[in-house]
Order: C-alpha cells, then sequence, then structure tokens
C-alpha cells in the first residue's frame, strides 16, 4: 500500500503548530514517546468486549493483562478500590455513571456551564439536560466562589436524586467533603467529575474526592497527560441503593451497575490501544517526576494569575489553586471571541470562555480560560509565565493590529524554539 502523504502531511504540519505555538487551552497537554507508541500499536486492531475474563471475543489474553495492568495502577494512583478504564472520553464515562444512577426524568444538581460547569452537567444541548432533570447551582456573584450554604438549600428544595461536584472552568480548591454532607443530607449520590484537576488530585496537590464521593469520574487527557479517555472510580464499592438486585435477590454492587452502564450501555468494543496508553499515562503519573511536574504546573498557574492582575486583569475570584484560570475581560474592551482570535494569530492558543453572569452568547462570550499543564509539559517555568502575560497583553491591547499581532508571533517562535513537546 502506498503512503498516504496526503494524510501524513497534515500530520506534520499539526505537530509543526504544535511545537511553533504557545499552548495555554486549558484541557490539553502533550503526551510522553512511550504513551503515543502505545496509542499507535497493534492493539488496536482487537475487539474485545467485556471486561478482563468474561469477553465476548476470543484472543483476549494479551489485551486482558494489558487492561489489568490500568486498572490495577489507576487503583494505586487515586487509592481507589474499583476503577473502570473503558469509557472512550470523559463525556462517555459520565453518560455511564447517569445510566447506572438515573432514571430518564430523575432530577440531578449539577454546577452551572455558565458558572464553570460542563456540558454533561446538564446543559440543553447534552444528554444530560436533554434526557434528565437538571437543576444547577453556581458561583457567588461578588466572590466568584461557589456558594455551598446556597448549594445546601437548592439541594434541600429541589431534593435531586444526584448531586455532581466537578468543573471545566473553576479554579478553585472544591469542598467536597462539604459536599457529601449536603448530599447525605438529601439522600442523593454524590459524583464528581474531576476531568480537569486529576493530575493534582492524583499526586495530593489538591484535595481528595475519592474518600468523599461515591463515584468519581474523569478525562485522561488533561491534567493527567495521558490519552484521550475517560475513567471511573470508586474509594469503595457499595450496595447500589436504587433498589436493583441480582437474581437471588441480594442487591447488585454499584461496581456492576458501572460496568454495564459502560458496556453494553453506552459502548461496543473497548479500545484497548487507548486502555494501553491509558496504563502507559498511570505507570508515568505514579513516579516521582510526575509529583514535579504537577507541582510546576500549579506553581506557573499562580504566577501567571498574579501577573495578569498586576496588569489589571480581572482573574475571577481573585487566584487559582489549581491548573487555570478564567479572566473576565469586560474592562479591557474585547470579547472573548476577538481575544480567542487575536491571540491565535500570534499562535498563541486559549479558548473564549463564559464568564460568570456573563451578558454576552457563549458563541461571543466575556472571557477566555487559561491553563498551564501544556507548557509546563515543555518545560517553561514561572518567569516564563511573565513572559507569556507581556505576550498575551500586547495582543490584547493591539488586538486589531496585524503587524503588532506579527511580531509577538515571532516572539511566540523564538520562546518555544528548540522545546521538544514533551520535555518535563
Ligand atoms: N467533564 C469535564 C469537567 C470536562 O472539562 C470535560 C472536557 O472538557 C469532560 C467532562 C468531557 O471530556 P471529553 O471531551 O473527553 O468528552
Amino acid at each position: 500500500m502506498q503512503r498516504d502523504n496526503e494524510l501524513f502531511d497534515l500530520i506534520d504540519a499539526e505537530k509543526e503548530r504544535q511545537l511553533n505555538g504557545l499552548e495555554l487551552i486549558a484541557s490539553e497537554n502533550f503526551v510522553s514517546e512511550q504513551v503515543l507508541e502505545a496509542a499507535g500499536s497493534v492493539l488496536t486492531n482487537k475487539y474485545a468486549e467485556g471486561y478482563p475474563g468474561k469477553r465476548y471475543y476470543g484472543g483476549c489474553d494479551v489485551v486482558d493483562e494489558v487492561e489489568n495492568l490500568a486498572i490495577d495502577r489507576l487503583k494505586e494512583l487515586f487509592n481507589a478500590e474499583y476503577a473502570n478504564v473503558q469509557p472512550h472520553s470523559g463525556s462517555q464515562a459520565n453518560t455511564a455513571v447517569f445510566h447506572a444512577c438515573m432514571k430518564p426524568g430523575d432530577k440531578f444538581l449539577g454546577f452551572d456551564l455558565s458558572h464553570g460547569g460542563h456540558l454533561t452537567h446538564g446543559s440543553p444541548v447534552n444528554f444530560s439536560g436533554k434526557l434528565y432533570n437538571p437543576v444547577f447551582y453556581g458561583v457567588d456573584k461578588e466572590t466568584g466562589l461557589i456558594d455551598y450554604d446556597e448549594v445546601q438549600k437548592i439541594a434541600e428544595k429541589e431534593q435531586p436524586k444526584m448531586i455532581i461536584a466537578g468543573a471545566s472552568a473553576y479554579s478553585r480548591e472544591i469542598d467536597y467533603k462539604r459536599f457529601r454532607e449536603i448530599a447525605d443530607s438529601v439522600g442523593a449520590i454524590l459524583f464528581a467529575d474531576i476531568a480537569h484537576p486529576a493530575g493534582l488530585i492524583a499526586k495530593g496537590l489538591l484535595s481528595d474526592p475519592i474518600p468523599h464521593c461515591h463515584i468519581v469520574s474523569s478525562t485522561t487527557h488533561k491534567t493527567l497527560r495521558g490519552p484521550r479517555g475517560g475513567i471511573i472510580m470508586m474509594g469503595k464499592d457499595f450496595d447500589n441503593p436504587f433498589g436493583e438486585t441480582l437474581k437471588n435477590g441480594s442487591p447488585k454492587k454499584m461496581s456492576m451497575l458501572l460496568n454495564s452502564g459502560v458496556f453494553p450501555g453506552n459502548q461496543g468494543g473497548p479500545l484497548e490501544h487507548i486502555i494501553a496508553a491509558k496504563a502507559v499515562a498511570f505507570g508515568e503519573a505514579l513516579t516521582d517526576e510526575f509529583l514535579h511536574y504537577t507541582v510546576q504546573v500549579k506553581k506557573n498557574a499562580k504566577r501567571m494569575a498574579e501577573a495578569f492582575m498586576k496588569k489589571d486583569y480581572q482573574v475571577i475570584s481573585g487566584g487559582t489553586d489549581n491548573h487555570m484560570m478564567l479572566i473576565d475581560l469586560r474592562n479591557k474592551d474585547i470579547s472573548g471571541k476577538e481575544a480567542e482570535e487575536a491571540l491565535g494569530k500570534a499562535d498563541i492558543t486559549v479558548n473564549k470562555n463564559m464568564v460568570p453572569f456573563d451578558d454576552k452568547s457563549p458563541f461571543v462570550t466575556s472571557g477566555i480560560r487559561i491553563g498551564t499543564p501544556a507548557v509546563t509539559t515543555r518545560g517553561l517555568k514561572e518567569a516564563d509565565m511573565d513572559t507569556i502575560v507581556d505576550l498575551i497583553d500586547r495582543v490584547i491591547t493591539n488586538y486589531q493590529d496585524d503587524e503588532k499581532l506579527e511580531a509577538v508571533r515571532q516572539d511566540v517562535i523564538n520562546l518555544m524554539q528548540g522545546r521538544p513537546l514533551f520535555q518535563m
């Protein structure tokens, strides 16, 4: 077969883009060579519906070992009794949790998308908002922080069956213990979605949801720095509280409901090549090198937020505890959309983002979201964060001046020159 140059030229072009640019999208990262190698391996050829030891296909001995390795490493990483590594993505993981815990029409309480939540936490354009009945909590207008007393009040009024703690654009610690007290007071399942901060949580740099939440899901490709994918975990397995029983009348364990929520509830054959790449990433995340990496991610984010505030940028909640920050650009007379586009011209990639109590549409927005996981993987340190903020500020203040944007682009190329994608 002839090599498909048409396609591989595109991959080369994307690699160049990644090498030359400044990647500040909070949900992106660069994987190691060995994660890439596993993701591009012959395991992609194998069908393996079911779970290790209980497959619907022959020839699964090796992939059983691969999947068990991924499960064992993940359990060790988060000190979890149960792990499912099959979800194809974070959204698929969350879909499976809904399958396991909710019936269509059931009510749940999630974090408002425009305040930092995720589509799968009840957005009307997502399955979670179409099939189920979402109610929302948000952040306090003054502090930009989750108001737990308010969450308690909403929970008492609405009596949800499930509460979701977790976010796509919230830069602060989440108090899972308090969330559990709220959930217990109304008899709800507490489900934490740690897609964003998972890597920092794994290394003990943020509070741990595992001891407090019934169920925890995550993506594997953000701060966890693995291949694109999802996972589900529980600190402790437990009898499901929904009255689901085995043939002998005893209650089904929650792990059974979650496993069948993933397969056959929501997916067919697992992606064993990606599960292998997850296993590699979990192995990397267990090392001290990864601890140093996550410490640096956090230091970089803190320094960047401070540098922005020195230049009179409004960082929501006045700073960050994790790997990201949300910036309200309304005092800079530029929308999130305009900022994203102008920064793109200078090869600086961010995403526009709604800010709490935004008066612009999700297509325009008043803010941008910025994260440090990817630039930290490329080896950038605190002093580089000051440089990055200077570059961004030059773009924002000159966003209609293409010549000045081109000058910033050259500075970005110089800053990133000689830095491989995966360095730290
Ligand atoms: N949950 C949260 C909190 C997220 O931020 C994301 C992705 O941004 C997801 C779930 C979904 O992940 P995926 O894009 O892999 O479906």
